[in-house]
Order: structure tokens, then C-alpha cells, then sequence
């Protein structure tokens, strides 16, 4: 019988512009439109970041909440998940739109290199950040760089600082942090069953890597996550057309697998989150 994979879009991210893919979408306008899309083609989460006119990242609660009201209105039952990642503004800034109460937000639960920077998660921010979520009922997706960031996930779920069950990230492919390398993503999978055998997890690969991760994820029984964030393109030679085509090639990967893309109800019951209203 078929298992269920959650696709995840990751629709804008903080870094990609129109003049990487004119399909990247940056207004709220854009954003909607493009997760409609994606979610209309099979994707049930949608992992979001907001820009502001002029295309730069910010963590601007006001933005978050015209984006969280359009999604609600034109995706119904999609899983809304915030970033609260480092380059959309610093320190708490970050947590700024938790009070939002999404359903879901990133959690990196660590630091590590990125291409031209320190991605910084003190102690003292995860913390404040996993508060800020428990007290507003937000679960979060671990978004784990490596091996050290998921032993840390589980260690606070353990604690009751996070809720559960966890659902954790791998991320691969980023320059100057975790490359994409099958043992290693083999033995996150392990880990991650042996420390908390609840968890969910998800594959998330940068780049041309990006197919990659989605077919090791549907291998070993993950989910998968795509989207003009981590990849502007379809191949070498041609740029994606949408967030909506990268979906596609998910759902179309699935049977190869034994796996077909989550329903809402599905998705939800996956992630132990409350059935669409
Ligand atoms: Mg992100």
C-alpha cells in the first residue's frame, strides 16, 4: 500500500530574486498566487518568508499576517509554517510574528557556516524562540544542519520545551555547511529514530541537489520539501516556471517509491496538528 509524503513548497526564501527566475514571487500578492498554485499541484505546507517592496528579506509581523489571511482564504486546510531564519532581521526580530500563532515555524536549533556568513542561533535565542512557540501553540520544524542540531531537538522535546512529536528538517547542499552525502543523511534518518521514534522528518536539498533529497526522502520513507527557495531550476538548462512545476516533479516521483502526496487531512494527521477548520 502507498504512503503518504507532505510536500512542502518553500515559495520565496530571503535570497532568490526575480533576476534568478522571474517566477520567484516576492509581493503578498505573488506569494498567494504562487502557493495556490503549488497547492492546487499536490504541496499541503507551505514554508513562507516575506520581503518587502523592494525585494529585501524582513520579519515584519504586519506582512506575515496579510500573508497568513491569503493563504487562508485561497489555500483552505494548507499547513502555514513561518520562518524565523536568520536573514530577515536579528535577535528576536526573528520571533516577532510568532504571536500570530501559525501553525507551524523554523526552528534552527544551532549555528553553522553559511556561504558568506555565520548563521548565529545562540543558546539563549532557541530558547526564547521554543518558548515563544509553546506559548503560543506553535509547533516547530527543527531545521537541522547537523547531526548536533537534531541530538539538541530532542533533548528539548524531552524537556517539554517544544511540542511534539518532533518534526525535524535535514538540510543539505548549503556551501560551507552539511554537503549532500547519503551515509550522513542515512544516519541523521537513524538517529532521528533511535532518539525519538514519533518524529517526522523531512528532506530538504539546495540546488541542483534538490531532486536528490526529494528521491532519498521518498526512498527511506521522509517527506519532501521544494520550491524556488532552495532551487530556481528544472534542470541545468531551464529555469523552473513556477513553484507550482517543482511540485509537480515531486508528485510525479512519487509512485516510483510506493508513496503518493498527502492529502490535507493526511498532512495534518502526520504532523499531529488539528484538522482544518
Ligand atoms: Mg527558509
Amino acid at each position: 500500500m502507498s504512503t503518504a509524503c507532505i510536500i512542502t513548497v518553500a515559495i520565496t526564501g530571503s535570497l532568490p530574486t526575480k533576476a534568478n527566475n522571474p517566477a520567484v514571487p516576492i509581493s503578498i500578492a505573488e506569494q498567494v498566487e504562487s502557493t495556490h498554485e503549488a497547492f492546487e499541484a499536490g504541496a499541503t505546507l507551505v514554508h513562507c518568508h516575506v520581503r518587502r517592496e523592494d525585494g529585501t528579506p524582513t520579519s515584519d509581523p504586519e506582512r506575515f499576517a496579510r500573508l497568513m489571511d491569503g493563504l487562508h482564504r485561497h489555500c483552505p486546510g494548507i499547513i502555514v509554517q513561518l520562518s524565523t531564519g536568520g536573514r530577515s532581521g536579528a535577535g528576536r526580530e526573528r520571533g516577532g510574528m510568532l504571536a500570530l500563532r501559525p501553525e507551524m515555524a523554523s526552528l534552527a536549533t544551532g549555528s553553522v557556516n553559511f556561504p558568506t556568513r555565520i548563521y548565529e542561533n545562540s543558546p539563549d535565542l532557541i530558547d526564547w524562540l521554543a518558548a515563544e512557540m509553546l506559548s503560543h501553540d506553535v509547533k516547530p520544524e527543527i531545521e537541522a544542519f547537523d547531526l548536533s542540531m537534531i541530538f539538541k531537538a530532542s533533548e528539548m522535546a524531552k524537556a517539554g520545551l517544544i511540542q511534539g512529536p518532533l518534526h525535524v528538517q535535514f538540510v543539505m547542499g548549503v556551501k560551507n555547511a552539511m554537503p549532500v552525502d547519503r551515509p550522513t543523511f542515512e544516519y541523521y534518518v537513524s538517529t532521528l529514530r533511535r532518539l525519538a521514534p514519533d518524529a517526522t522528518w523531512t528532506g530538504a536539498g539546495i540546488g541542483r541537489d534538490q531532486i536528490t533529497l526529494n528521491r532519498w526522502s521518498l526512498e527511506l520513507g521522509g517527506h519532501c520539501r521544494t520550491g524556488l527557495e532552495d532551487n530556481v531550476r528544472l534542470d541545468r538548462h531551464t529555469l523552473a516556471p513556477s513553484n507550482a512545476a517543482l511540485v509537480h516533479r515531486v508528485v510525479e516521483l512519487c509512485p516510483e517509491y510506493g508513496r503518493h502526496p498527502a492529502s490535507v487531512p493526511e498532512a495534518r494527521a502526520l504532523l499531529s496538528l488539528p484538522a482544518a477548520a
